[in-house]
């Protein structure tokens, strides 16, 4: 392949010191060029060229996405890798927003901002790994979704290259906009198949004045449900209700290496609420006590245990999968209501050839993080029996009036169950949109689609 018109940009013949997957299950194949652009002139100048060439382009923030976005699917596909594009170009304290490259880490911004009293709320259990870049191409939200919202509630300016090569810049630091179609929104959970996002504009929220958390220690996954049902439909928003069983505890402890931060309990939730005063937010935490019959609360009152108890709530995923030796993570959404019944549902799915089925995460928003677990099953039985067991897993979700996806995306592990979800005229509008901006079918070739 001829690179003359676009060599002048920073490019490698393979990965170093990267990971070439990415958090999927998939294996990525080996790209024909990786390209390190700094400019949003150089991301057009790499896509026209692709036009040009008929290359096939895939996109890539830090490759923490858990659905094979960010591979590169054929051997002679070139990487366009947005890690180098990480500068904070504007920090607007009158009009409360931040204006960023792609390729900046989630929790630099969050630092960034705090800073100066301000907030920005996204925060997948990734954000000292993952790029704001990847967050808005996969929507991504996190534990503070429930009371917060994801990354589409604070995207607001959007500048990039559509896949045909044609550069935009929509929004900017407009809290109302409502000109045209919403191709802010449309761009917004594009996973990378629309265009390469070159800069973003985000809003921010003033800092909680008052923050105070607590992990939960029930007696039984349905206390803890209950709990975290009565609590949401009895007027309390809390910022988290983040759950998981004792396996995801002793999974994320034996993963980091700590000491248990309480006693063992069959099922935990990570409250946290937020206010203006201690009085507001103490209101807030005693009523959902008086909702957790029996439970035992541990205040997670200094910086030091916060964090270990977050770090371990951010580890089960890596946790189980040590624990398993392989896995695969889907990540369903249900109406809150719907909950407690899709968790017994799932309990269901344990197989007799030894896959286990393990229902955490971000409860309170619905967005259950189903692992499927290899556990003792034999190779074969892995092979054979898995997709199954993850076609249930999709059947229950939409059986109870939910979504295959809460916030990892579709990218390649998912496609096929699109047609589950979307009428074949759905599919249709979806794939006519990708035809229009990306007619020769460049970006992201592969994904999202079935
Ligand atoms: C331990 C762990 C915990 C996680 N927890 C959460 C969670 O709580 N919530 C959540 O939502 N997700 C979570 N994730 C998933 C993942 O971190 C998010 O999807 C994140 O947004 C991906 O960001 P990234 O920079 O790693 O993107 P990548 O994985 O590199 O890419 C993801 C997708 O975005 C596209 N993309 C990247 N940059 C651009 C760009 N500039 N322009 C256009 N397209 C682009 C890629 O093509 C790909 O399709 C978790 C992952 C891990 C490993």
């Amino acid at each position: 392949m001829e690179f003359d018109s676009i060599n002048h940009i920073s490019s490698r013949s393979e990965f170093v010191n990267e990971d070439i997957n990415d958090h999927s299950s998939v294996n990525s194949e080996q790209p024909s060029r990786i390209f390190y652009p700094k400019t949003h002139e150089e991301c057009q100048q790499l896509v026209i060229w692709a036009n040009q060439t008929n290359a096939s382009l895939f996109t890539r923030g830090a490759g923490t996405g858990t659905t094979g976005g960010a591979i590169c699917t054929k051997g002679d596909q070139i990487g366009i890798s947005l890690v180098h594009m990480n500068n904070i170009l504007d920090l607007d304290q009158i009009n409360a927003t931040i204006t960023v490259e792609p390729g900046v880490i989630l929790s630099r911004i969050h630092q960034a901002v705090e800073a100066v009293g301000l907030f920005y709320p996204p925060d997948p259990a990734s954000l000292n790994r993952c790029t704001i870049g990847g967050n808005v191409a996969e929507n991504a939200g996190g534990p503070r979704a429930l009371k917060y919202g994801v990354t589409k509630d604070y995207v607001i300016g959007l500048k990039g290259v559509w896949a045909n090569g044609e550069s935009f810049e929509y929004g900017g630091k407009l809290k109302k906009n409502v000109a045209g179609y919403d191709l802010i929104g449309l761009l917004t959970g594009s996973e990378g198949t629309l265009a390469v996002i070159t800069e973003i504009t985000l809003k921010l929220r003033p800092k909680p004045t008052v923050i105070a958390e607590a992990i939960a220690g029930y007696k039984s996954t349905e206390d803890a449900l209950i709990a975290l049902t009565n609590t949401l439909t009895r007027g309390v928003l809390p910022s988290t209700a983040e759950f998981m069983v004792e396996r995801c505890m002793s999974a994320s402890l034996a993963y980091s290496n700590e000491a248990p931060v309480m006693a063992s309990f069959p099922a935990y939730v990570i409250w946290q609420v937020d206010g203006q005063t201690v009085e507001d937010v103490n209101k807030q935490l005693n009523q959902i006590k008086s909702f957790s019959k029996g439970a035992t609360f541990l205040m997670m009152d200094t910086d030091d245990l916060s964090n270990r108890v977050w770090g371990l709530r951010r580890n089960v995923s890596l946790g189980l999968k040590q624990v398993a030796k392989k896995k695969y993570s889907e990540d369903i959404v249900v109406p809150i209501g719907n909950v407690p019944e899709v968790i017994k549902r799932l309990e269901t799915l344990n197989h007799p050839s030894g896959i286990e089925v393990l229902g955490y995460g971000h409860l309170g928003d619905g967005n259950i993080h189903v692992n499927i677990l290899k556990m003792s099953a034999s190779e074969d039985d892995w092979e054979r029996f898995s997709p199954d067991v993850i076609e249930q897993v999709m059947a229950i979700a939409l059986k109870y009036g939910g979504s295959i996806s809460g916030e990892h995306g579709i990218g390649v592990t998912k496609k096929q169950f699109m047609p589950l979800m979307f009428s074949n005229h759905d599919l249709h509008i979806m794939k006519q949109i990708k035809t229009i901006v990306d007619p020769l079918g460049i970006l992201n070739p592969g994904k999202l689609h079935p």
